[in-house]
C-alpha cells in the first residue's frame, strides 16, 4: 500500500490523547475475545471499549461486503438512525477515500476535509479513520468520532490500528465479511493488455506471473507468556541472520555491499527494541513487528529525504523477511522449474535472493526506480526489471503468461500466440547468435576494407567487468559510476571509492577505462543526496552542475580517481556540460586534487586524460573553445537526442516519435566529427545508439571508428563491422543525406541486405 501523510490538524484545539496505557486496552479487548460470545457481540464490546477508551464520542466499523462496497457492521454512540448512510464505495466520503488511500487520516474539522461528503454525519466535528487489512486486501475501516473539534495524537492513531488488526481477524473468523472479497485478482480480464513501465534493468524474458506476496496476515496477536515470546523472537531474528550470512557468501560486489547494509538493519538494536517493547504489552512477536512496521509507516508519511525514505523502506523488508522466519526455518521460494515474471509491490534485495534465480526472467515492479536495491542485484543478474507499473494488479493473474521486454519498456500480459511466438524467436535467436558467434569476439573487428573499429563497452558496476572479459572488448568507453553509488547506502569515503575504482583498473586487463564523474540527478536519483524538487528535473540541477556547486562532492570523486590509478592511465570525463567554462572550472578542480595527491605522497598515474561528453546540443556551438580544453569526445546519443529534439527519453509516448537516422541528428554527428577531425582529436559515440546494429553501421560509414555499447549487442556489432564495406556504404549514406530524406533507416536496411551486410541481428 502506499504510504502517504493523511493527518489534518488545526491548532488551538486540544489534542485527544488516552488517559490509560495501551496496555489496559489490550488486556480488555483480550478478555473480550476469550469471552463465550458471539462474534457480533464481541465487535460491538470491543467497539464500546475503544470508545470510552479513547474518549471518543461515536465508533463505527465498516466491513468489505462486495467488491467495492464497504457496510456498516455495528456501531456505539450513534443517534439511533446514524449514520445515515451505511454504504460507501472505494474512494466515496473520509470512509472511501481512507480504502483508497490505505492509511489513517485524521481530521480535526471533517467538513474542511477534501474527502468529505455532505452525505456524512456532520454534527460530528472531528473524526479519525484507520483502514482495517487483511494481507493485501483492506476489509474494512474502524472509525471514531468526536463532537467537538480535536486532535487526534499518535498514541490514538496506533491504538486504533491495533484495534484494526485485532479486528481483521475477528471480521474473518466470525464470517462478519464475506470471505470471497478476500480473494484478490479476481474479475481480470482474460484479454491481451499491454502495460507501460520504466526500464530499470534491460533485457526480455517470458514467463509466468508469479505474485510475490510480502504481506502476512497474523492470526495469534495475543500471547500469555512475554518472556517466552521474546525468546521466540530472538530464535527467529537468529535464523534469519545465518540465512542472511549464507546468502552472503553466495554474492559479490555490489550485491554483496548491498546485503551487508541489508544485514546491518537486520541487527539494529533500535528496531529489536520497539518491537521488545510491543511484546511487553501483550502482543505476539507477530502483532509486534507489524505495529512496528505500521509505526515506520507513518513515519515515512512525514518524511521526504530520499535517503531515510529508502532506509525505511529496508525495514519493511526486513520486518516481512522476518515475519517469515517466524512460521519457517527458512525463506527459500520453493524451487520450480517453469519459467516466471515476479510481480511485486516492493521486493528487497534479499527477498529476490530467496528464488531459484534460474526460473525468474524477469521482474515487474508496481514503484522502484533505478537506485532500488533490487534494481541493483537483478542487473548484476541479467535479469529484466520494468518499474512503475503502478495498476499491474488489476491487469494480471498468478500464473498468466507475460512477455517482459525491458528494452522497449513494455510488458506484454496475455499475449496472443503469435506473440509469444514473435518474442520466443527473438530469445532464441540471441541465444543462438551468442552461442554461434561466439569466436567473432575474439577477433577485434575490422570492415571488409580494412578499417579497424574499436569496439568498447558501457559499464558501471564491478560485476560489468566479467562482462568485459567475456565479449573481449577493446575498452569500457563509459563506465557511470553513478551506479555503484546508487548501491552504497551512504555517501562513500574517499577510500571507499578508491578501492572501488582501483579494483575496475585491476580487471580491466591494462585496457582502456573511461570514467565518468558522477551523472546524478535528472533521472538518477542518489538515495542519500537530497535532490530539490524541480518541475524539469532533466533540465534541472544534475551531474556537472551539482559537482560545481558543491566542490566537495567533485573534489573527493576525483581525489579517489587520482589515487586508484597510480602508476595507470587515468581517463575521466565530464557529464551534461553545457558552457566550456563548466569544463575549465571543474579541470581547475581537478587540479588541486592532483598537487595535493603529489604533495601527500601517493603515486601519480602515468598519464592523464580529461574528456567531456557531448550531450547538450549548447557544446556543438562552442566546439573551438571546447577542443582546446580536452583529449577525447565521447557523444552521449541519449541525452543530445533528448535534448535535440526536446523529447524526454524515458517518455514512451514519443520514443518512436524522432529518430537518431534523421537529418537533424545526422547533421549534428556530421559536424561534431569534422570539427574533431580538423584537429585530430579522438571521438567516440557512447549512447544506445550505437549498440543498435543499422545505427552503427551508419556510424562506421560516417567515419566513426570509435563506439562504446551495450555489451550484449558486441556479436551483432562485431558481424555488421566485419561484413561491412565502408568504401562502398559511405558514398551511399553521404548521398542519402544529401537528397534530403526524412529518414534513411529503411534505405540503409535495404541497402545493406545487398550489400551482404550482416544486420540480421538488427533489433529495430
Ligand atoms: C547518453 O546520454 O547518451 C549517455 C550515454 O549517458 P546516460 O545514458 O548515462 O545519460
Ligand atoms: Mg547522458
Amino acid at each position: 500500500m502506499e504510504n502517504r501523510a493523511l493527518k489534518f490538524k488545526n491548532n488551538n484545539n486540544a489534542e485527544l490523547t488516552t488517559d490509560d496505557s495501551s496496555i489496559n486496552i489490550l488486556a480488555k479487548i483480550r478478555q473480550i475475545m476469550s469471552k463465550d460470545i458471539s462474534g457480533v457481540q464481541k465487535l460491538l464490546e470491543i467497539l464500546k471499549t475503544t470508545k470510552n477508551h479513547l474518549n471518543a464520542d461515536a465508533i463505527a466499523c465498516y466491513g468489505l461486503m462486495d467488491s467495492n462496497i464497504y457496510n456498516l457492521i455495528s456501531k456505539s454512540g450513534y443517534d439511533i438512525g446514524y449514520p445515515e448512510i451505511t454504504d460507501w464505495s472505494k474512494g466515496q466520503g473520509i470512509i472511501g477515500n481512507t480504502v483508497v488511500n490505505a492509511v489513517p487520516i485524521s481530521l480535526t474539522d471533517k467538513s474542511k476535509s477534501i474527502y468529505y461528503s455532505d452525505a456524512e454525519e456532520s454534527k460530528y466535528t472531528s473524526l479519525c479513520a484507520v483502514p482495517i487489512t487483511r494481507g493485501s486486501v483492506i476489509i474494512g475501516v474502524l472509525v471514531i468520532e468526536n463532537l467537538k473539534a480535536t486532535d487526534y495524537s499518535d498514541e490514538v492513531i496506533e491504538i486504533l490500528q491495533t484495534v484494526s488488526m485485532l479486528l481483521a481477524e475477528l471480521l474473518v473468523a466470525s464470517d462478519l465479511i464475506h470471505r470471497h472479497v478476500l480473494e484478490t485478482h479476481k474479475n481480470i480480464s482474460k484479454n491481451p493488455y499491454n502495460l507501460d513501465g520504466k526500464i530499470l534493468s534491460q533485457g526480455l524474458g517470458i514467463g509466468n506471473a508469479l505474485f510475490h506476496e510480502t504481506v502476512l496476515s497474523v492470526s495469534n496477536i495475543f500471547v500469555e507468556d512475554s518472556d517466552l515470546e521474546k525468546e521466540r523472537l530472538k530464535s527467529a531474528i537468529n535464523k534469519m541472520n545465518i540465512a542472511l550470512s549464507r546468502l552472503l557468501r553466495r554474492v559479490t560486489g555490489e550485491t554483496k555491499d548491498i546485503l551487508e547494509a541489508y544485514q546491518m538493519l537486520s541487527q539494529d538494536l533500535g528496531w529489536i527494541n520497539k518491537i521488545k517493547k510491543k511484546i511487553d504489552l501483550g502482543l505476539s512477536s507477530e502483532a509486534a513487528i507489524q505495529r512496528v512496521q505500521n509505526e515506520t509507516r507513518l513515519k515515512m508519511l512525514k518524511i521526504t529525504d530520499p535517503y531515510i525514505r529508502e532506509r525505511l523502506t529496508d525495514f519493511e523488508d526486513v520486518s516481512n523477511r522476518l515475519l517469515t522466519y517466524l512460521t519457517k526455518d527458512d525463506n527459500k521460494k520453493s524451487d520450480s522449474n517453469d519459467d516466471v515474471i515476479l510481480i511485486a509491490r516492493s521486493l528487497g534485495p534479499a527477498a529476490l535472493l530467496d528464488y531459484d534465480l534460474k526460473s525468474i526472467k524477469g521482474i515487474i515492479l508496481e514503484g522502484g526506480n533505478q537506485s532500488n536495491h533490487v534494481s541493483i542485484v537483478a542487473k548484476s543478474f541479467d535479469i529484466p526489471v520494468l518499474g512503475q507499473c503502478e495498476n499491474i494488479r488489476n491487469h494480471v493473474s498468478n500464473n498468466d503468461k507475460v512477455i517482459l521486454d525491458a528494452h522497449q519498456g513494455i510488458a506484454f500480459i496475455r499475449p496472443s500466440d503469435d506473440t509469444v511466438e514473435l518474442f520466443e524467436k527473438e530469445l532464441l535467436e540471441k541465444i543462438e547468435i551468442k552461442n554461434r558467434y561466439r569466436d567473432v569476439l575474439n577477433k577485434p573487428a575490422v570492415t571488409k576494407d580494412g578499417m579497424r573499429i574499436y569496439i568498447n563497452i558501457n559499464a558501471g558496476l564491478a560485476v560489468d567487468m566479467q562482462v568485459f572479459n567475456d565479449v573481449n572488448a577493446d575498452g569500457i568507453g563509459l563506465f557511470r559510476t553513478e551506479f555503484a553509488f546508487m548501491g552504497w547506502s551512504k555517501y562513500p569515503s574517499v577510500a571507499v571509492q578508491t578501492d572501488f575504482y582501483k579494483n575496475i583498473l585491476q580487471k580491466s586487463n591494462d585496457k582502456h577505462v573511461t570514467f565518468r564523474t558522477l551523472d546524478i540527478g535528472g533521472d538518477k536519483p542518489l538515495p542519500y543526496f537530497k535532490n530539490p524538487t524541480e518541475d524539469n528535473p532533466a533540465l534541472g540541477w544534475r551531474a556537472v552542475r551539482i559537482g560545481l556547486d558543491r566542490p566537495a562532492l567533485f573534489k573527493t570523486q576525483f581525489r579517489a580517481l587520482i589515487r586508484a590509478a597510480a602508476g595507470e592511465d587515468l581517463k575521466l570525463m565530464l557529464p551534461m556540460v553545457a558552457d566550456v567554462e563548466e569544463l575549465i572550472q571543474a579541470k581547475k578542480l581537478f587540479e588541486i586534487e592532483r598537487l595535493k595527491s603529489l604533495e601527500l605522497g601517493f603515486a601519480p598515474p602515468k598519464s592523464i586524460k580529461f574528456g567531456v561528453m557531448l550531450e547538450v546540443p549548447s557544446l556543438i556551438f562552442q566546439m573551438d573553445k571546447l577542443l582546446k580544453n580536452v583529449d577525447f569526445i565521447s557523444i552521449g546519443t541519449n541525452d543530445l537526442m533528448q535534448y535535440l529534439f526536446a523529447a524526454d527519453r524515458g517518455n514512451y509516448n514519443i520514443k518512436k516519435r524522432y529518430d537518431c537516422l534523421s537529418p537533424a541528428m545526422l547533421s549534428v554527428l556530421i559536424e561534431i566529427k569534422k570539427k574533431c577531425d580538423a584537429v585530430s582529436m579522438p571521438v567516440t559515440v557512447c549512447g544506445e545508439m550505437a549498440s543498435n546494429v543499422i545505427d552503427a553501421m551508419a556510424l562506421v560509414s560516417l567515419g566513426f571508428n570509435s563506439i562504446s555499447i551495450n555489451p550484449k549487442a558486441a556479436v551483432k556489432i562485431k558481424l555488421m563491422v566485419n561484413s561491412l564495406d565502408v568504401n562502398i556504404m559511405k558514398p551511399y549514406i553521404n548521398h542519402l543525406i544529401n537528397s534530403g530524406e526524412n529518414n534513411i533507416r529503411e534505405e540503409l536496411k535495404a541497402f545493406a541486405l545487398d550489400h551482404n551486410v550482416n544486420i540480421l541481428a538488427y533489433s529495430k
